[in-house]
């Protein structure tokens, strides 16, 4: 589902390559579920953001979905995104004006879906997270669990591939950054959907198959969770 091969990213700051990534290899098949472990600083939310096509290589190749992502212009990227790609991220990032109901719909509005549809769609996912009361709060109006569990419901409205979280529970307390981690395994191991996440936490990271540990911008590590 996801080839890297020899990946490198740099910023150049006054004629100096700073290298944030250098040479990652690594496969990732679908249906994995993989962490990715490591210092701060170490390349982990950069990795992340070039399998999501947010942010892109300096060298090397990616293939997603036996696309070359790499040779792809923005605009057919960008549909490649929409069609197969949720991203979660640590500080939720739902649009403040708009209700738990229209954050959870803006992705369907840009992929053109019709309206029946995505009623039908978001009252799943609404039902499913159990906050179909919570449907016409804004995202100030909830608990940062809740928060997540919409930030996740609006990755999942477009019925992505893929799923990619940035320290998911990051800004949670335990018990709601537990129901985070329970949801995430259970949508890969029910619903089949592949999830990348970065983590500081061991604890979180033993809730998928494999922990890829990031150093100094190379793959130190890449283990299989027993
Ligand atoms: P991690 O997620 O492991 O903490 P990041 O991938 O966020 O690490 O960042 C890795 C390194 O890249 C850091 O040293 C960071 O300062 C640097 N970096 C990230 N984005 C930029 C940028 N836009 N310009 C310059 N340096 C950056
Ligand atoms: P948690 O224990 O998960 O951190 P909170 O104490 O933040 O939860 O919130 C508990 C309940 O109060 C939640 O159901 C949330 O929807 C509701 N709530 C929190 N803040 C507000 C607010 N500003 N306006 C309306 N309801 C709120």
């Amino acid at each position: 589902m996801i080839q890297l091969t020899n990946i490198e990213k740099y910023y150049a700051n006054k004629g100096v390559k700073n290298y944030v990534l250098r040479l990652v290899t690594t496969t990732i098949k679908q249906g994995e579920f993989v962490s990715i472990m490591g210092p701060s600083g170490a390349g982990k939310s950069t990795l992340l953001n070039i399998i999501g096509m947010l942010e892109e290589p300096t060298y090397g190749t990616y293939d997603f979905l036996g696309e070359n992502v790499t040779s792809l212009n923005e605009r057919k990227r960008i549909e490649l995104y929409r069609n197969h790609i949720g991203f979660v991220f640590q500080a939720y990032h739902l649009i403040d004006e708009m209700t738990v109901y229209e954050n959870i719909e803006a992705p369907l509005l840009y992929k053109k879906v019709g309206s029946s549809e995505r009623a039908s769609r978001i009252a799943d996912l609404l039902d499913r997270f159990n906050i179909v009361a919570k449907k016409d709060l804004f995202p100030n109006q909830l608990s940062g669990g809740q928060q997540q569990l919409v930030g996740i419901a609006r990755a999942l409205a477009a019925q992505p591939s893929i799923i990619l979280a940035d320290e998911p529970t990051g800004n949670l307390q335990s018990a709601q950054a537990e129901e985070i981690m329970e949801l995430f395994k259970k949508l890969n191991q029910e619903d089949g959907i592949t999830i990348i996440q970065v983590t500081h936490s061991e604890k979180n990271a033993q809730y998928g198959n494999r922990i890829l540990h990031i150093a100094d911008g190379v793959v130190k590590e890449d283990v299989t969770v027993a």
